[in-house]
């Protein structure tokens, strides 16, 4: 039964068994448990991923169930990484799991972040997502960007050592970022961008994306633009000549 669950996808040229036996044998962090972490960590097991690694601290309230597919209103008061957890096992009882119920920081990302292949930004403000792109530098692991905010969002492959990293163009260290709630989000965008950053992971464990494009969808207008992110020599994170 589970042998002929990928079948369509193997049939794509881009994947095929090759492929597909890559993404078998890679492992993921996913960072943050939201809307598009949510999607992704979904859509990967789904997709084959054996191991993988969730990291929460937030509990499961009304105001995510417009586009945080993964949870029901009978979970609201529980904890999205218990709940992800049980529900990625409905998917695949064969997959490996780990639960983090932490917040990333600079304290803890170097242990969370070694075992992984790739990592998923499922993240929500600038403070996580500095600490991804200067951990995972280090470590030389390569992680998808993603964000989005009203109807837009942004997804960027940073492969360490070969792509800009999210310091090269003036994104912001600090900040917690504004709630969605605040903000506002429109869940079709969420799941959008999460499906786009699915299919960099993918490109990139396949080593077919190495540019590091930074992509902007907006599922409204609707508009699609690819803008081409240079290194920066000067970046303090990952440039030569660092400040
Ligand atoms: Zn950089």
């Amino acid at each position: 039964m589970v042998m002929d669950r990928y079948l369509s996808q193997i049939a794509v040229k881009e994947i095929f068994p090759a492929g597909q036996k890559v993404i078998e044998s890679s492992s993921i962090v996913v960072v943050g448990v939201g809307g598009i972490g949510s999607a992704v960590a979904e859509m990967l097991v789904r997709m084959g991923i054996k191991n993988i690694t969730i990291v929460d601290d937030d509990l499961i309230e009304n105001s995510n169930l417009n586009r945080q597919a993964m949870f029901k209103e009978s979970d609201i008061g529980l904890k999205k990484v218990d709940v992800a957890r049980a529900e990625l096992l409905r998917i695949d009882e064969e997959i490996s799991i780990n639960v983090i119920d932490q917040k990333l920081s600079f304290y803890n990302a170097e242990d969370i972040l070694s075992q992984a292949d790739i990592i998923m930004d499922g993240t929500d403000n600038y403070n996580a997502r500095n600490v991804l792109n200067v951990v995972s530098f280090n470590l030389k692991k390569p992680w998808i960007f993603s964000a989005v905010e009203g109807t837009y969002g942004y997804v960027k492959a940073i492969i360490p050592g070969r792509t800009s990293c999210l310091s090269c163009f003036g994104y912001p260290d600090k900040g917690e970022g504004i709630s969605c709630t605040i903000q506002g989000v429109i869940p079709s965008a969420v799941r959008a961008i999460a499906s786009i950053a699915v299919t960099t992971a993918v490109k990139v464990l396949l080593e077919k994306e190495m540019t590091g494009d930074l992509l902007y969808l907006d599922v409204w207008k609707p508009s699609l633009e690819i803008m081409s992110i240079p290194r920066n020599d000067s970046c303090k994170v990952c440039g030569e000549r660092r400040l």
